[in-house]
């Protein structure tokens, strides 16, 4: 996933940016970093941890001066996790300095980067935006925008990006618009953020999304808007709707909870369960839940008490630590699910052990049946757009039917949400299924 923020012609533009990646911690939690420029020099502070953590130490925040700052939360889809792949990334290069801070995944950065280090080019990381770093820096023409454009041109897959410049920050976002990236205003000064919840925190109000195919540059003229790509159909990722984004977002003109709470309204329609109470799998479970248990007129309960200071256990990279993360997250409140027929809800399954040991928790704390909802559809294709989910092998509704899951989570009943209910809630075409269908907008290098 990751986070972007940036905000242009601020006071302390670092510290507004620092809350900004503080409420878009979602989008991930394995290292942030924040650069500001006084118009002249770059100030940056990066680590490996959460925001909060990062940057706790006083003096830090007003060490990054400026009315200009950018920042980032990654998790890591593309790169390892060696210090030197946290963004935003920084370079000096003919035109000045710039620091870059992406969401996405490139798909064609390997030939790039081959085809750069053979013409010489000399990477400091392994992650896919220092390619457009080189890319800008080796383009013939004059101007930065030029510059850019090419750049950004050779670019197949998903990015929505933020640069910074001296005196100048620039906003773009791939022509399929896979990653989201809104504009606010506060003040006289300019925002840019992954999710419109991170305007909420600072007191910004939003303006515009930037649109698919779109370069917004904004510098002391004012703001203006830029087409220079070929048009594409739209491809926004639906799972930023199912479960990435915060349920506070306004995420492409609807709001993420009142999206998932209209995929567990028409879950249960599909797949009614006769029970005593829903629950939900906390917290991304809750908005589905809630739908559900209002349309089958059944009571909504807490069964499952969730310890708020474990990160999210889909999105951390190595399995043991998610197979541990699963105890550590959730524990069942029992006065609830005693003797109680239950059905839970979950915005996806992925894997299935998360299901299976959740299953099994609500079994021992005494629930009498357990049938289990998913509000999304059956995920069988990994995605190569900029979110870590597993590959093929690990996708377990990629080689087991709905009857072998349910066998295998332990389940009294099964149901996912359907495809065509999902994209009857979504509406339109300009969305990426390709989790679910398996078919991928934009084409890749296996
Ligand atoms: S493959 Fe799935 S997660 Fe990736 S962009 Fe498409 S819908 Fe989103």
């Amino acid at each position: 996933m990751c986070g972007v923020f940036g905000i242009f012609n601020k006071s302390e533009a670092s510290n507004y940016v620092y809350l900004g990646l503080h409420a878009l911690q979602h989008r991930g939690q394995e290292a942030a970093g924040i650069v500001s420029t006084d118009g002249e020099r770059f100030f940056s502070y990066k680590g490996v941890g959460l925001v909060n953590e990062i940057f706790n130490k006083k003096g830090i925040i007003s060490s990054l001066k400026g009315r200009i700052a950018i920042g980032h939360n990654r998790y890591s889809t593309f790169g390892d996790e060696s210090e030197s792949n946290i963004q935003p990334l920084q370079a000096h290069y003919d035109l000045g300095s710039i620091a870059i801070a992406h969401n996405g995944n490139i798909v064609n950065a390997i030939p790039i980067k081959q085809r750069l280090v053979r013409q010489g080019a000399i990477f400091n990381s392994n992650s896919d935006t220092e390619v457009i770093i080189h890319l800008i820096a080796r383009s013939n023409r004059e101007s930065f925008y030029d510059r850019l454009v090419d750049a950004l041109k050779e670019l197949k897959g998903a990015f929505s990006l933020i640069i910074m410049r001296e005196n100048e920050l620039y906003a773009a976002r791939d022509p399929w618009g896979f990653r989201p990236l809104s504009i606010g205003k506060l003040d006289d000064a300019l925002v840019f953020a992954s999710e419109t919840c991170s305007f909420d925190l600072i007191g910004a109000e939003f303006i515009r999304d930037v649109e698919p195919g779109e370069v917004v540059v904004v510098n002391s003229d004012g703001l203006h808007s830029f087409k220079p790509f070929e048009r594409k159909d739209e491809r926004k990722c639906v799972f930023e709707y199912i479960y990435f984004s915060r349920p506070d977002s306004l995420l492409w003109g609807r709001y993420v909870y009142s999206m998932r709470k209209q995929m567990g309204r028409i879950l249960a329609r599909e797949s009614p369960a006769d029970v005593d109470i829903v629950i939900p799998t906390p917290d991304s479970g809750v908005p589905a839940a809630i739908g559900y248990s209002q349309e089958i007129g059944k009571p909504f309960d807490f069964g499952l008490i969730r310890n708020h200071y474990v990160g999210r256990t889909f999105i951390e990279p190595a399995q043991s630590i998610r197979n541990f993360g699963v105890r550590l997250k959730l524990n069942p409140a029992r006065d609830v699910l005693e003797g109680k027929r239950i059905v839970v809800v979950d915005d996806s399954l992925v894997r299935g052990t998360t299901s299976r040991r959740i299953v099994k928790m609500l079994r021992s704390a005494g629930a009498k049946e357990v049938h289990l909802r998913i509000a999304s559809p059956p995920v069988v294709s990994p995605c190569f757009y900029g979110i870590d989910t597993p590959t093929r092998k690990e996708l377990i509704a990629s080689s087991h039917t709905v009857e072998e899951i349910r066998r295998y989570t332990t389940a009294d009943s099964l149901s996912y949400l359907s495809l065509e209910g999902l994209k009857e809630i979504v509406g339109g075409s300009g969305f990426c299924l390709a989790c679910f269908d398996g078919k991928y907008p934009v084409p890749f290098d296996k």
